[in-house]
């Protein structure tokens, strides 16, 4: 089976894949879990914040060290952060799932653009997970943007890259780790791009 958490950034995606894990510890099951290994802001958050990833995490960057770590007894396989690896990780995940392993993956359906969000080096998309997926977890977070002052607060489908407080350009990479950007969740209405 596998099953896909997305949304946008704030939506919770990290604690439902926490969630899921424990589930399968619970059953007994054997779990190697894998965060992405350049992504230190998130990785530091969930050492705040979730008590568990960080401790049980594995870090990759590449498909070939996820597939390099994955040992035949293991019975599930999990991601987060899904969306930062390279275009095979698609074919390796189809394939665990196919020799009848548990896999499970949380990461961004659409990038900054509102565009699905293209795996490393390739030109599948997380839509390319996502149509194989046996359980999908949509979840929204809630926007922030101020009108007159108020936060919007509906749910938020999109991220939204800000610098110094503007929309960035649509000309931007999608990638950039350790830059002076800012994100936020916004509602379809509030997401705006240059
Ligand atoms: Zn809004």
């Amino acid at each position: 089976m596998l099953t896909v958490i997305t949304g946008p950034m704030f939506s919770g995606k990290s604690i439902e894949l926490i969630r899921q894990v424990n589930r399968f510890k619970i059953g007994g099951k054997r779990v190697i879990v894998f965060k992405y290994g350049e992504d230190r802001r998130y990785a530091e958050a969930a050492a705040a914040s979730l008590d568990g990833l960080t401790t049980w995490a594995v870090p990759a960057v590449s498909t070939e060290e996820i597939a390099m770590r994955v040992e035949a007894d293991h019975e599930v396989v999990v991601i987060d952060e899904v969306q930062f690896f390279d275009d095979p990780i698609v074919e390796l995940l189809l394939g665990y799932v196919k020799s009848g392993k548990e896999v499970v993956v949380a990461g961004l359906n659409l990038d900054f653009r509102s565009k699905p969000f293209i795996f490393r080096g390739g030109t599948q998309t997380m839509a390319d997970l996502i149509v194989h997926a046996d359980s999908i977890f949509a979840l929204h977070a809630i926007c922030t943007a101020k009108e007159s002052g108020k936060i919007c607060g509906a749910p938020a489908t999109r991220t939204q890259r800000l610098r110094d407080g503007e929309p960035v350009s649509i000309d931007e990479p999608v990638v950039q780790i350790g830059s002076a950007e800012s994100y936020e969740a916004r509602c379809i209405r509030h997401h705006f791009l240059h």
